[in-house]
């Protein structure tokens, strides 16, 4: 094994990625990084069945070598997959589970999984005892290149996702590309729309990188079978897209201005999956907000046809979709719009969107006002 990168990201050197960090590197780093007396393993079922037992098992062992005057206890639970888990009720039964097993403000809880679990454990840190530390390890490629990095952290109620939360950073994100080979080839898809996102945004040549990608990178028919090319090439772009988000959140932790711009193709693909979800996934919608987006820049004469052409055609090349015709699904401009006006990026009832100039880069560092008709200009084709 190479030895691992690391990213920076507020100022400390907390991001790993690397390959087979799964589970031995990463239980050494923590006993040593992260000291305590009880680390409390949270994952769904569809992880753990793969990858807690390993872990448990490693676990044992190292603290047996390593810290063996003052062994830590292992905590594990298991979650239901799926959004619903990022609920009220699941945190609460998380804290009540901690609180009856004697869980002191020393605790590290350690997520496992995707973006639910990620977002769940990382509020139940915020917040319970006022705050304990919390280390990511990241599963689907979208918690890898999205998710785990930047410390927000939220559950979801009636009235909308994401919409009760904190900000609260992890100690460490430890980013196995390995984990990779048993994500379903659907879930990598919907991570590759947030790496195109961000690559669109930020920077051109990590787009070209990822147009020169996806012949390869499709050819599979899943992910078990990537052939170790393939993988160098997935850990470059997670690695690119990684970097792009550290460095955004380095200089807007608490989204200001900066890092709205991560929200391109947010607006629009939030509003449709308000309506579309569980049908299509949160990258599917974004993909499909990504080019309505660009069209509202290009209407107003910002983005050439050239530029929102090649957005399209990469976005289709990863098998993402464009429109909603062509996943077959309708959704009523005046929901879609009216979805629009809960978004948190708003300036109360006036749109905000990030709007390109080009591929790689925005006409302002940061979202702009847009009106309604524009909107509504684009979800009409
Ligand atoms: P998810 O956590 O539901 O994972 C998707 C599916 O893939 C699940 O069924 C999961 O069990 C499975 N899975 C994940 N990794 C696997 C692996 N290695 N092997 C086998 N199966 C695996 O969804 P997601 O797409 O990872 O995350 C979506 C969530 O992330 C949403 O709730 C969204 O709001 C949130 N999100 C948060 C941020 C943030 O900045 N905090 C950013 C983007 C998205
Ligand atoms: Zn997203």
């Amino acid at each position: 094994n190479e030895t691992p990168s690391r990213i920076s990201i507020l100022g400390s050197d907390s991001i790993i990625l690397g390959r087979n960090l799964w589970p031995q590197h990463i239980i050494e780093q923590i006993l040593r990084d992260v000291p305590s007396s009880t680390y409390v393993l949270i994952s769904d079922t569809n992880i753990a069945r793969v990858y807690t037992e390993q872990f448990q098992a490693k676990f044992g062992y190292l603290t047996g070598i390593i810290v063996k005057d003052r062994r830590p206890r292992l905590l594990t639970r298991e979650l239901p997959p799926g959004e619903p888990s990022k609920s009220r009720q699941t945190k609460a039964d998380i804290e009540d589970w901690m609180l009856s097993n004697n869980c002191t403000r020393d605790t590290v809880l350690i997520a496992l999984g995707g973006g639910v679990i990620g977002d769940l454990v990382g509020f139940v840190a915020a917040t319970y005892m006022r705050g304990v530390r919390f280390v990511q390890c990241p599963t689907s490629l979208l918690a890898m290149v999205d998710s785990s990095i930047g410390g927000k952290t939220a559950i979801d109620t009636p009235m909308g996702k994401n919409l009760i939360g904190a900000f609260w950073q992890p100690t460490k994100i430890f980013i196995d590309i390995s984990l990779l080979k048993t994500l379903p080839k659907r879930e990598f898809i919907n991570g590759m729309a947030e790496i195109i996102k961000t690559a669109a945004i930020w920077s051109e040549s990590d787009f070209r990188q990822l147009e020169a990608s996806s012949s390869i990178l499709m050819s599979f028919e899943k992910p078990s079978d990537m052939s170790e090319e393939a993988l160098n090439i997935i850990e470059r772009i997670v690695h690119a897209a990684v970097a792009v988000k550290a460095q955004v959140v380095s200089s807007d932790e608490k989204e200001t201005g900066l890092r709205g711009l991560l929200n391109f193709g947010h607006s629009i693909g939030h509003a449709i999956e308000a309506i579309l979800t569980p049908r299509m996934l949160h990258g599917e919608c974004v993909a499909i907000g990504m080019v309505k987006e660009a069209e509202i820049a290009r209407n107003r004469g910002d983005l050439d046809q050239i530029q929102l052409n090649r957005l399209r055609k990469c976005i289709m090349s990863y098998g993402l979709p464009q429109s909603l015709e062509e996943v077959g699904q309708a959704c009523s401009i005046d929901r879609i719009i009216q979805n629009m006006m809960i978004d948190k990026k708003n300036d109360g009832i006036q749109k905000k969107i990030v709007l390109l100039n080009r591929v790689g880069s925005c006409i302002e560092q940061k979202a702009m006002l847009v009106q309604d008709s524009e909107v509504r200009n684009v979800l009409l084709l």
